[in-house]
């Protein structure tokens, strides 16, 4: 039996590694953190009740991760989604088509313009390629006007990828605007967002039954500290248990141990990976690779939850495009999932990205959320900070890649150029926006590829 070892318990590797169990593999998962699911993880509120880390939904269209649920019996409930628009002081319901026309912060021929210009892509435009050589800001202006980019679109780039946001390839805004979502049907009325009954955390526990049933195993905080080839197989130094304290960096981990295996996948960010491996082996990947690694830079998450004793607004996702606010979205998860499914608690996600050495990275939850009061006061000028039960801050330091202009060369084959080592992540998702589904896209085919290179003699 041929054995492999996946680095990362996040979607992407338990899906990997369900897949190589299926296909006859020893699987081993090593993850950092105390808990499965990586981006998509779960922590507990108190009283044994779960939230994810970081406000998590699923499309319609998401039908990778919709039949990986359908096969392990993990139930999706569909929920109705209600979006806003924060801009010049006040929230706009921005569900439908006609929502942008009401959409008082755009003069009504911008309105009108832009409407058009959304169907127009989504009609006629099936393919990538005519929009990859030129950036999102460029197209807006050229096809939606000056309004709807300093008000609309440059705002909500600005709030993803910050003094990036110029840079930003068409051919991120276009998966975003055509692959997701089309402005037709009764969907075009109400938006119906998914979410696993009993959170995500259902779908990483079968997950993990399934590779632990197959005589693999899930080893949580137990990180990778080094790959190294030695003769046909490579082998893992692990990390000591709580090494996740230490940060993400594997080569600062104390090391407990080494294990051979035939193979090995690796589910983390670029750079995690780049420190993972030796100078040997990082000297046999395919010429260029390394470069490729480095060559994409990411934005952080900085997420803050609030526990809150009553509702904040009547909407699940705001998007903030106003340039003075202090965060770029709110996610009022119990607007979307019944504050039922949470032990009758309601949560609000106060979200931002920004570049890995912002200031906003070095606060504190208590010192964040003093930060956004404004900002949240200005969105619902009732709050007041007695409205919040407990807070808890999250932050992903390599959650989003900078998708710029000319992004598709950058991006480092799932093959690394020596037999039986993989890169699996999220910078290879293109040209759709990264996500769950993705993941578990990216996981199968890599897996499938793994197990069909090493079938042959
Ligand atoms: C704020 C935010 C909101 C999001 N919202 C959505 C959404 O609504 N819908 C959606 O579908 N997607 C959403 N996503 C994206 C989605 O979470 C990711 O695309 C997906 O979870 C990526 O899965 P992955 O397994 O590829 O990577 P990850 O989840 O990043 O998994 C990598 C794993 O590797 C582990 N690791 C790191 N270093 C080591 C090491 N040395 N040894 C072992 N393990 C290691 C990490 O701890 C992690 O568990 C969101 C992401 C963020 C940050």
């Amino acid at each position: 039996m041929s054995t492999v070892a996946v680095i990362g318990a996040g979607v992407g590797g338990l899906t990997a590694g369900y897949e190589l169990a299926r296909a006859g593999w020893k699987v081993d998962v090593y993850e950092r953190w105390p808990g499965l699911g990586g981006q998509a993880a779960t922590y507990d509120v108190g009283a044994g009740v779960l939230l994810e880390r970081y406000y998590h939904h699923l499309f319609t269209s998401d039908d990778d991760i919709a039949s990986l649920c359908a096969e392990l019996g993990v139930e999706i409930g569909w929920h109705r989604s209600s979006v806003a628009f924060f801009a010049e002081g006040a929230s706009h319901s921005f569900n439908s088509p006609l929502d942008l026309l009401r959409f008082s912060p755009l003069p009504f021929p911008a309105r009108v313009r832009m409407g058009l210009a959304l169907l127009m892509l989504q009609r006629r435009h099936k393919a990538v390629e005519p929009f990859e050589g030129r950036t999102a800001q460029d197209w807006i202006l050229s096809s939606m006007g000056r309004h709807a980019w300093e008000r609309v679109w440059g705002p909500l780039l600005r709030g993803k990828f910050g003094d990036r946001a110029e840079d930003i390839s068409m051919a991120w805004l276009w998966g975003k605007l055509t692959l997701r979502r089309q402005i037709k049907g009764a969907e075009a009325r109400t938006e119906m967002l998914g979410y696993p009954r009993g959170t995500f955390e259902t779908l990483f526990m079968r997950l993990r039954e399934e590779i632990e049933g197959r005589g693999g195993r899930v080893l949580i905080d137990r990180p990778a500290a080094r790959i190294a080839r030695r003769g046909e197989q490579f082998s893992v130094t692990i990390g000591a248990n709580s090494s996740f304290r230490i940060g993400h960096d594997p080569r600062a981990y104390p090391t407990d141990g080494e294990e051979a295996y035939d193979a090995v996948m690796a589910t983390v960010s670029n750079p995690v990976f780049g420190r993972l491996l030796e100078d040997d082996l990082a000297g046999s990947l395919t010429p260029g690779y390394l470069e490729r690694l480095t060559s994409i830079e990411y934005h952080s998450a900085v997420c803050l939850v609030l526990e809150m004793d009553r509702r904040f607004s009547p909407f699940y996702w705001t998007n903030v495009a106003d340039p003075g606010m202090p965060f770029v979205g709110l996610i009022e998860q119990t607007n979307l999932v019944s504050p039922e499914a949470y032990g009758d608690r309601r949560f609000l996600y106060v979200a931002n990205y920004t570049a890995p050495d912002d200031p906003l990275q070095s606060l504190d939850a208590e010192m964040l959320l003093a930060r956004y009061e404004p900002g949240l006061r200005r969105v619902n000028p009732q709050y007041d900070p007695s409205w919040v039960r407990a807070s808890w801050l999250f932050r992903e330091p390599d959650a989003q890649p900078i998708v710029a202009v000319g992004y598709r060369d950058r991006i480092p084959p799932m093959e690394t150029g020596v037999p039986g080592l993989m890169l699996v992540n999220t910078t290879q998702i293109y040209p759709e926006d990264r996500g769950t589904n993705y993941a578990v896209r990216l996981a199968r085919k890599a897996a499938s590829a793994l197990a069909s290179a090493s079938a042959r003699p």
